[in-house]
């Protein structure tokens, strides 16, 4: 007679993952660590024995957001345990929660597991620790958000990451390329590569090389995106691989070639944040003395279908109607694909917050609603040119068949990050299609944001 097997009694961790990508990547590593450590995760509040919250700190609308995820969580579990960029702000967050039971900041991987171990020690047994699962992913499973460094060794005057989170510290680039390879073993068939500054990995480690599939590869982003560019999925398709947080340094003109070849997605998010050299030198943003707008010119030439993603802060101390239509102007020009604009917001410990010349908020709303015009009708022709063209497409969600039996799909073209940008939306879509499929529509509408097609 065979001995019924029981896993002993898992302790159950619960999370709430507040900010940006990055955070979200942190959660990931938190959650597969504590569950090699043999902690199992609550679906919700009451099934937790504790809750981890990572927090955004950013701006201050952010800090409210983190601060009023740990009071929800501490009325519904009352266990918690607060980590991520808000937690270098721990006595604010003991002021308004006395009974959170740790707080750690961004990156403390060791003190957060530390601290769970703590307060709901794990349960022992050989089933838990021995049984070999793969990494804990947060978004889903055909896309995925790869880490290359932390930290930023710039100092732009509206930005407290670099005190946050310290200087450049980039990951080997075989842990990169490994990490990147496992992933797409496991079916991601999208890649998002993040830092706080791509174009700058491995500077803080001279660019060393490791042994990689027989050769040596620099630790350096055009190193990275040409091994990136050979992944295949385990059915042999190159897989998407887009790249964020690319300050137009010289070196990214190399990876344009290999966009126009199809081995990158012909994606560049480049956070120019303003165009007047005015602004731009007040802010202290690195890589500005980039003829940028050439450049854009010259990718295009080389990868047509190329799409630049970027952000923009109106508003910023200093910024005067004459710096705000130089950007104007600069925008018509450079017919960006995607514009994310943000009025400008002093956070506490930022050097902007000293600058004379403050921008009044009535401005700041008024040239915002400017800059958003302008951004909308150049992405609403941007758009409008794709009708009639057949574009490939990613699908992220599958919709219940209709009355009629119709099923609806959204995806994604490759000018569309997850979370950022827009959607393709697709009518008529075969029952046996599934995220993370790539297929080829046929576009056939357009607004200022998304599109809307049928299988070709
Ligand atoms: S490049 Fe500037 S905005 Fe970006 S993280 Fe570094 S300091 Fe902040």
């Amino acid at each position: 007679m065979n001995t019924p097997l029981t896993l002993p009694d898992q302790k159950k961790i619960g999370m709430v993952s507040l900010g940006c990508p990055k955070a979200l990547v942190d959660s990931e590593r938190i959650l597969t660590r504590l569950r090699a450590d043999g902690y199992a995760f609550a679906e919700d509040y009451a099934g937790a024995d504790v809750v981890l919250v990572n927090t955004c700190g950013f701006l201050d609308s952010a800090k409210e957001e983190s601060l009023a995820a740990i009071g929800e969580a501490i009325a519904e579990n009352g266990r918690v345990i607060v980590t991520g960029c808000m937690g270098e702000e721990a006595d604010a967050i003991r002021a308004a929660h006395p009974s959170v039971l740790a707080v750690t900041g961004a990156h403390q991987y060791e003190q957060v597991v530390e601290a769970v171990h703590l307060h709901a020690p794990p349960s022992q047994g050989p089933f838990v620790d021995l049984i070999p699962q793969p990494d804990i992913k947060l978004t889903p499973r055909h896309y995925s958000y790869l880490k290359i460094s932390e930290g930023c060794n710039h100092s732009c005057a509206f930005c407290i990451i670099p005190s946050l989170r310290g200087k450049l510290a980039s990951r080997r680039i075989d842990a990169v390329l490994r990490e990147a390879e496992k992933l797409v073993a496991a079916g991601t068939r999208e890649l998002l590569i993040i830092s706080q500054d791509t174009s700058a990995y491995g500077v803080d480690i001279r660019h060393e090389s490791r042994p990689w599939k027989g050769q040596d590869v620099r630790a350096h982003m055009t190193d990275m995106a040409r091994e990136l560019g050979g992944l295949r999925t385990p059915d042999g398709q190159t897989p998407w691989v887009r790249l964020h947080y690319v300050y137009p340094y010289p070196h990214v003109d190399q990876v344009i070639p290999l966009m126009a070849e199809g081995l990158l997605t012909p994606y560049l998010d480049i956070p120019f944040q303003h165009a007047s050299p005015k602004v731009l030198k007040l802010m202290r943003r690195p890589a500005n003395e980039a003829k940028v707008l050439e450049r854009l010119k010259s990718w295009r030439e080389i990868c047509p279908d190329i799409a630049i993603r970027s952000s923009f802060v109106v508003g910023f101390p200093g910024e005067t109607e004459e710096d705000f239509r130089y950007l104007l102007d600069w925008l018509e020009e450079a017919q960006l694909d995607r514009v994310g604009a943000f009025r400008f917001e002093p956070v506490e410990g930022a050097a902007a917050n000293a600058l004379p010349d403050q921008v009044a908020e009535g401005v700041k709303e008024e040239r915002y609603a400017r800059i958003m015009e302008v951004t909308e009708r150049i992405s609403a022709a941007k758009l409008a040119a794709k009708v009639g063209r057949t574009l490939p497409v990613i699908i992220d969600e599958v919709g219940e068949p209709d009355e009629d039996g119709d099923i609806g799909a959204t995806g994604r073209s490759q000018a569309d990050a997850p979370e950022i940008d827009g959607a393709v939306y697709l009518r008529s879509a075969p029952a046996t299609l599934v995220p993370g499929d790539i297929v080829s529509v046929r576009i056939e509408d357009a607004d200022a944001h998304d599109l809307f097609g049928v299988i070709a």
